[in-house]
């Protein structure tokens, strides 16, 4: 356990004042929202617990805590009534976690949640304002690594499933409740698709909730309907075999570094689209609604600015907005360039080798494979004579996934969210790249997203945290959601 709990037991979390929670918990609009609030106090001490076993899945002495986490995952499970609970640790992957809680109807849809108990490393631990495996509640923050990303998400999930038996005073829920919790999705999701072939049975479902997305803001909150995907490869121009003389040789040889450049000035045209292959062949636009609910979300440029790394102005595409480059836009960036000398003062050289590291970040339904082809042609047309290329994949990539807007699952969690978040809800994306497609591929059902964390979590970097409030909101709207399903499915 960490220092102690800033927040005093028994009473109501900062940030949800009484008026929220505790008017009327019998306010039969609310029922949700009181059982959420009756369980708050155990979800923070539960998540506190999870939250100090270290699960750094990148970490090769970390994974006895990886097993660790799927442990106690497990037992929280149990402890909730969960009656069938497995802790899947065959083969070389990680621990997934795998619960199953029927309902009442076998005519009821089941419904897959997802989300990932691993997390991040945590180096410049001197960064850290408090410990990252001592988690510490600060008003209605809660600081620690995976508290955001994504055993918050997944504890809320726990939390939500309790608040919709109280609510509606069932032994059941509404619908059938699986969940799938993974301990590999920081290091890319290796063997998921594995995981759902060897256990299609137990997986199948009618549905997936992905939870392992932020909202847009705290006062815009969004429902997410697709993550970009991502292929990312090396470039690498060899001349000589070793660097030679620039008075000697230079004039007389091709120049690796000069070809990389060319390389790199030729992936974009003056107006900055792709030059690669039918980049955009298979790009699906969105549709005006979406469109027009991302106009409708504020857009604070120089807020913006400050969390892109403090960029000076914005850039990208004519025609789409920055909210839209990001979301609904492929793009190939330069994710940095090596070659020749670098060091102090000159050397005159013709460098022997040159390289670029390019990502390339895909939308629907472009195909990490096909745009690999399209690099190796590009990268072809681009090499001089006298040079020798090569393309080093870095993995498979992952492909982009986006939901239809139009199923009615995506109503039901939008309806959800706007009835726990009491403010109206508009769609979202993420820029971001996550297993959601070898979810949807591998199950061959639709992946709706529900997620009640923050852009600015700090995830993956020093002082991550969650914003406590927010996942009781999503609780309750999970557990609202529960609730709506088997109508608005049939
Ligand atoms: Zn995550």
């Amino acid at each position: 356990m960490g220092p102690p709990c800033h927040a005093r037991p028994g009473t109501a979390l900062p940030g949800l004042s009484s008026r929220d929670v505790s008017d009327d918990p019998e306010n039969p609009e609310h029922p949700e929202r009181a059982a959420v609030a009756a369980f708050a106090d155990d979800f923070v001490a539960g998540l506190r617990e999870w939250l100090a076993i270290p699960s750094i899945g990148a970490d090769p002495a970390h994974h006895g805590d990886v097993h660790a986490s799927a442990r106690w995952l497990a037992d929280a499970l149990s402890r909730d009534g969960w009656p069938d609970v497995r802790v899947w640790d065959a083969g070389p992957a990680l621990p997934a976690v795998y619960a199953c809680r029927p309902a009442a109807d076998p005519d009821a849809p089941t419904v897959l949640v997802y989300g990932h108990h691993d997390v991040q490393p945590v180096d410049p631990v001197e960064q850290w304002r408090y410990p990252p495996f001592e988690p510490t509640l600060v008003g209605e923050e809660l600081f620690a690594r995976g508290a955001s990303d994504d055993k918050g998400q997944v504890a809320m999930h726990l939390l939500g499933v309790r608040a919709h038996l109280a609510a509606t005073g069932a032994t059941h829920p509404a619908v059938t409740l699986k969940l799938l919790v993974e301990g590999e999705e920081e290091s890319g999701s290796p063997h998921l698709t594995r995981l759902l072939d060897d256990h299609r049975d137990d997986l199948a479902c009618d549905l997936v909730v992905f939870t392992d997305t932020p909202l847009y803001a705290r006062d815009a909150p969004t429902v997410c309907t697709g993550q970009r995907g991502v292929y990312g490869a090396e470039v690498v121009f060899t001349g000589g075999a070793s660097d030679v003389h620039s008075g000697r040789a230079g004039g007389g040889v091709p120049n690796p570094a000069t070809a990389i450049a060319r390389l790199v000035a030729a992936l974009h045209d003056d107006r900055g689209r792709v030059r690669l292959r039918d980049f955009y062949a298979d790009v699906v636009e969105p549709t005006e609604a979406e469109r027009a609910d991302y106009a409708a979300l504020p857009f604070d440029e120089a807020g913006w600015l400050a969390n892109a790394g403090g960029a000076r102005a914005l850039s990208g595409e004519p025609g789409w907005s920055t909210l839209e480059r990001v979301w609904v836009r492929p793009t190939a960036e330069v994710n940095g360039i090596r070659g020749g000398y670098t060091g102090p003062g000159l050397k005159t050289i013709v460098p022997a080798e040159a390289s670029v590291k390019l990502s390339f970040r895909l939308v629907p339904d472009q195909r990490p494979e096909q745009v690999a082809d399209a690099l190796r042609e590009f990268v072809r047309a681009h090499t001089p004579p006298g040079l020798r290329s090569e393309v080093i994949a870095r993995g498979d990539g992952a492909p982009p996934y986006a939901v239809d807007v139009s199923h009615p699952a995506v109503g039901a969690v939008r309806d959800a969210v706007e009835a726990a978040f009491e403010q109206p809800v508009r769609f979202s994306r993420t820029g971001g790249s996550g297993p959601a497609a070898l979810l949807h591929d591998g199950l061959g059902v639709p992946v709706v997203y529900l997620g009640a964390t923050l852009p600015d979590d700090r995830i993956h970097a020093p002082n991550e945290r969650v914003v406590v409030p927010l996942l009781l909101r999503g609780a309750e709207a999970a557990a609202r959601l529960w609730r709506l399903l088997p109508e608005r499915l049939s």
